[in-house]
């Protein structure tokens, strides 16, 4: 019998999993079938219960539910605990678990696709939302020696960094990074979606810089500015297809090559 995924959020008719997917799916010789759940915002759990009892076998979980999907699970990794946020749940015999793939995606992306190794690095991630909470353990895994939160709401930058209390974390405001510089700048905000400026100026681009913006398929503000300034600039395709790939290896036991697929949505 197929076995069924899908991806739950609101809104969803946006979402590229199912297309990628059926692409790993296709490539791996799995029978899968994925497809978009819209759940009703008050309606998580009723939406994730019923597709349980249509034989769903794992959702991903996309805006505005990680945080309902992480309570949803009866059991979490250690990223999902760290972030309290979940993109992936697997239903089995004995319960939900649930995974953050979001952080291990961009790690992924960064150092396997762009050969930007994090160990020793100085990060400036900005914005402090649900993505956020998912690549902060994952980078400070990694060896960043300093990641500074920046978010236009600076409490919420604050909260996260004393929760994870990890010592290579600052919390600032997005108007308190003058005079500094990084070797990695993040953009996690949504201003790229909403066509906004950039959130930083270009004196957070220190020489030979890598700009990363997490939305994909757009030249953002932010994208714009990191180029006039010389540093390298990506999009966010590649987290997307390699948190996609750590879904799928978490289901189906296997990881897909992610490449072809990557090609093919930046071609698109
Ligand atoms: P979110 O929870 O809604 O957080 C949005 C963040 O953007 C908040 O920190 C917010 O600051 C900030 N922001 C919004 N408007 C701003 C403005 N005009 N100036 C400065 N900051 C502003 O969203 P999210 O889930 O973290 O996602 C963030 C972005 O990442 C989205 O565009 C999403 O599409 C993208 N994303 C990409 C991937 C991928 O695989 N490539 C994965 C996840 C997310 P306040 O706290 O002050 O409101």
């Amino acid at each position: 019998m197929t076995d069924r995924y899908a991806v739950i959020g609101n809104p969803v008719a946006h979402s590229k999993s199912p297309w990628i997917h059926s692409e790993f799916a296709r490539a791996t010789k799995q029978d899968i079938e994925y497809v978009r759940l819209e759940a009703p915002l008050d309606g998580f759990t009723r939406t994730v219960d019923e597709f349980r009892r249509a034989q769903g076998r794992g959702a991903n979980v996309t805006l505005p539910f990680k945080e309902a999907a992480c309570s949803y699970s009866d059991e979490l990794s250690p990223a999902a605990r760290l972030a309290a946020a979940v993109n992936t749940l697997a239903f089995g015999p004995a319960g939900t678990r649930g995974e953050n793939t979001d952080g291990s995606g961009l790690l992924r992306d960064l150092t396997v696709n762009l050969g930007f190794p994090i160990q020793g690095r100085e990060i400036l991630v900005l914005g402090a939302g649900g993505a956020v909470r998912g690549i902060l353990g994952p980078l400070a895994d990694a060896g960043a020696t300093t990641i500074v939160v920046a978010n236009r709401t600076v409490a919420r930058a604050r909260e996260l960094v004393q929760r994870l209390a990890l010592p290579m974390l600052e919390a600032c405001a997005l108007d308190a990074l003058a005079g500094r510089n990084f070797d990695l700048v993040i953009n996690a905000t949504s201003t790229g979606l909403t066509g906004e400026a950039s959130p930083v100026s270009s004196g957070v681009f220190r020489k030979e810089a890598l700009a990363y913006e997490l939305v994909y398929g757009r030249d953002t503000a932010f994208l714009a500015m990191a180029r006039a300034c010389g540093a390298t600039t990506s999009d966010g395709v590649g987290m997307l297809v390699e948190q996609a790939a750590d879904s799928f290896s978490l289901w189906r036991g296997m990881r897909p090559q992610t490449a072809r697929v990557i090609a093919a949505l930046r071609a698109a």
